[in-house]
């Protein structure tokens, strides 16, 4: 690394639309006044736990920090404001790493409309990049708003961030295709959110998987769940590379970062036909239950339970 602090916080912050004063950043602290009903969230990506270097571009690790925050702020139904973000960067990074990453976190910041209000850098052991997001949210969707009877609804299809990784590590270097594309350069539903915090009562995003993530949920609720697994949405690649065991892969999968959302049985077509007319696509795949087990149900009466918030998965082999 050859450039010092400051020029590295210039440069980084080069790629982004900033405004003048005292909004930031730029200051000490980022000045933002005009925010009411905030939703905040952070996480962080760090480098052999989140992502290795041998996969990921530069850009791809900067799209990939933003975009989980996002969905974070998605599965709340908030609209995204903006962000904090804080670099720790290893003595060996070049100045194109640095360059790579502000384009892709900030291809994705302009495409919402969302701005980098401040931020650290820092040198450390690894690389990592860890993010503060903030939006509005007049009615924010939590997990625990659910009620029995509610419709689940998944967004997109579930298990494909986890073949790309598989398919990673298999091939051990870059690769793209449709998998490899959703575990390195994940979509916040952004969008979905908004008109879900217009039709839902509950939501929370798919990161450690359908299964773990529809337990979270459950558990907040104080509910149980009947899961239709002939319905969840599988991508022909998931199908294609598991056959009979697509559904338990994808049930396992995480990084998924779709929304998994509970509306109202009176507010389901009404949602259907929103989530249409704008080109979302969603998937019913089950509804809340009273009892507070989950149940996965096949045809041929196939199927089997677990309670509700059981750790059965674990995320990654
Ligand atoms: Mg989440």
């Amino acid at each position: 690394l050859k450039v010092n602090e400051f020029d590295l916080i210039d440069l980084f912050t080069s790629y982004f639309r900033t405004r003048p004063p005292p909004r930031g950043p730029g200051d000490d602290a980022a000045y933002v006044p005009d925010l009411r009903n905030l939703c905040v969230t952070t996480d962080v990506i760090v480098e052999n736990v989140h992502f290795e270097r041998r996969f990921f571009s530069a850009e791809e690790i900067g799209h990939k920090a933003l975009a989980v925050n996002l969905s974070d702020l998605a599965a709340m139904g908030a609209k995204p404001a903006w962000f904090l973000v804080s670099l720790c960067l290893p003595e060996r990074t070049l100045e194109s790493e640095i360059r790579g990453m502000a384009l892709g976190m900030s291809r994705l910041a302009r495409s919402l409309r969302i701005e980098l209000v401040g931020g650290n850098v820092s040198k450390a052991g690894e690389l990592s990049i860890s993010i503060c997001a903030a939006g509005t949210a007049r009615r924010p969707l939590t997990r625990s708003g659910g009620r029995p009877g509610d419709v689940l609804y998944l967004s997109g299809t579930m298990g494909d961030a986890r073949l790309g990784l598989k398919l990673l590590r298999a091939s051990g270097g870059p690769r793209l295709n449709e998998p490899v594309r959703r575990q390195k350069r994940p979509h916040p539903r952004v969008r979905l959110g908004l008109i879900a915090a217009r039709f839902a009562r509950a939501a929370i995003d798919i990161s450690d998987g359908f299964a773990q993530d529809l337990a979270h949920l459950c558990k907040a609720s104080r509910l149980g769940a009947i899961v239709n697994v002939d319905r969840l949405p599988l991508s022909r690649g998931v199908r294609a590379t598991f056959g009979a065991g697509a559904v338990d892969w994808a049930l396992a999968g995480g990084e998924d970062y779709e929304l998994l959302i509970a509306v109202a049985p009176s507010r389901a077509t009404a949602f259907e036909r929103e989530c249409a007319r704008v080109g979302e696509k969603i998937t019913r795949v089950g509804q809340l239950t009273a009892a507070r087990k989950i149940l996965f149900q096949g045809a041929g009466g196939k199927s089997h339970t677990m309670p509700a918030g059981y750790d059965h998965f674990r995320p990654f082999d």
